[in-house]
């Protein structure tokens, strides 16, 4: 064989080689009102997550990672979409989340990560909490999933008449005072929902589907109930925290991360698998003792302040992301849309605006994030813009007990790599800043449409 022959042989047979490569499996474990300050591994003294910690140590932790949104059901919505909430209408100024009255869903015509990942071979399981719509024609199953086990909206709904009243329910929780259904496909399959074995069948569930499908390509989404209100787990984690009942619940969400990792390296999976831990949003703060901690952050669950919306996020993919690094590049729930349709080789929708940037150089280069801004939206209110370290609030609102925003002219700002407790406002000292925001915000707007809200039906 002459060189020529050779090179032609080799340039013949490297697209092959190329395409042999296995796309990667995508697990996404998404909890609902964990705070950025409730791991070991960002600083908890008291809440034990070795499993976390470990996947830490041999992964990537994100310190600037944010939700969606600041409640559940737009977050959610943010995530699986690759888009804000308004361009959806999963979200209201009026409603904050669906109710199980709600005759609203993830509209059909949304493209969900789930559905693009679908198209591209992939296996896709819902295991836990959905929350964008309970009626039929919005179930997971309409939006990509082969398969569904969990509640379709929160634990704390369909609550019983003459269960304890207020606060009371919540200090001693039984699940026989919420009528919640646990869903399997688009059938109700035990209701109330034994809420104290949850999260131990909702890890059960994640294993199972694993092993059936480790052959080919997987998504698994998995969106713990917990640590959302009322806290329940299960019999072996009960009083074993020193940071009491809201301790005992963060532990076994930690326990079912390490079966999973666990099943994942027993299997040969780990290589080529991209797991992501994080949260819908922050602690519900007015659930004292029972809310998780935003840390240093400002506020809670509910608010765009900083603790309402930046998450504690881990990546895991041993090999391809380096070991115990850690990265303050900014980055979003949203991104993951972007990130696993790369890491996939699968296209991202292009027939419509997205939010979505494609985080694969942070995670496999530790290289910089594409993301520049961020645009924390209440409902349809536009409230705050994140431009590099700098953050304006035009408007805030406590995340829950005021009833009306208050308006700053000129916004308040902060620059959140100096000042992450958004204690110290420097807009006075700042005006070229402020400028830029604002265009920034302009130029946003010029090519918004929000859609009607999804909430409100
Ligand atoms: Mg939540």
């Amino acid at each position: 064989m002459n060189r020529a022959v050779l090179l032609l042989t080799f340039l013949a047979s490297a697209p092959s080689i190329e395409a042999a490569q296995p796309q990667p499996n995508f697990v996404i474990i998404f909890c609902d009102d964990l705070g950025y300050g409730d791991l070991g591994c960002f600083g908890h003294p008291t809440i034990r997550t070795p499993h976390l910690d470990r996947m830490a140590a041999e992964g990537m932790k994100f310190t600037q990672f944010y939700s969606g949104a600041e409640v559940c059901t737009p977050s959610r919505a943010a995530l699986l979409t690759g888009r804000l909430p308004p361009r959806n209408g999963m979200c209201s100024n009026r409603q904050r989340v669906l109710f199980p009255g709600s005759q609203g869903g993830l509209p059909g015509s949304e493209i969900t990560l789930a559905e693009n990942l679908k198209e591209n071979g992939y296996a896709t399981a819902c295991i836990g909490k959905w929350h964008l719509g309970h009626l039929p024609a919005y179930l997971p199953t309409m939006h990509g999933f082969d398969e569904f086990f969990g509640l379709p909206y929160s634990n704390d709904m369909d609550r019983v008449p003459g269960a304890p009243a207020g606060r009371a329910a919540f200090n001693s929780p039984s699940s026989d005072y919420w009528n919640v259904p646990l869903m399997r496909n688009e059938e109700i399959i035990e209701r109330p929902a034994d809420q104290t074995t949850l999260t131990n069948r909702y890890t059960e569930e994640a294993i199972r589907f694993i092993r059936a499908r480790r052959a080919s390509p997987f998504f698994l989404y998995m969106a713990h109930t917990m640590p959302h209100v009322p806290l329940f787990r299960s019999q072996e984690f009960k009083g074993e925290s020193r940071r009491g009942l809201y301790g005992d619940v963060v532990e076994e969400i930690d326990h079912s991360v390490g079966r999973i990792l666990a099943e994942l390296r027993e299997n040969g999976l780990d290589d080529n698998t991209l797991v992501i831990f994080t949260s819908d949003n922050g602690p519900w703060l007015t659930f004292d003792q029972q809310s998780g901690s935003a840390g240093l952050l400002r506020e809670g669950k509910g608010s765009t302040w900083e603790g309402g919306m930046r998450e504690p996020m881990i990546a895991w993919w041993p090999g391809r992301i380096e070991a115990g690094t850690t990265t303050a590049e900014l980055a979003s729930t949203m991104d993951l849309f972007a990130t696993c349709c790369s890491l996939a080789e699968a296209q991202v929708p292009e027939d419509r605006p997205m939010d979505s940037f494609d985080l694969s150089p942070v995670l496999l280069e530790a290289g910089a994030s594409p993301r520049e801004n961020f645009f924390y939206y209440r409902g349809f209110e536009l409230m705050a813009v994140r431009w590099g370290p700098w953050k304006a609030h035009f408007l805030t609102q406590a995340g829950y007990g005021q009833p009306q925003p208050e308006r700053h002219d000129p916004p308040f700002l902060f620059n959140l790599e100096i000042d992450p407790a958004e204690k110290f406002d420097v807009s006075k000292n700042h005006a070229d800043v402020l400028t830029n925001i604002r265009n920034l915000v302009e130029d946003h707007r010029s090519n918004f449409h929000p859609a009607p809200s999804q909430l409100e039906h």
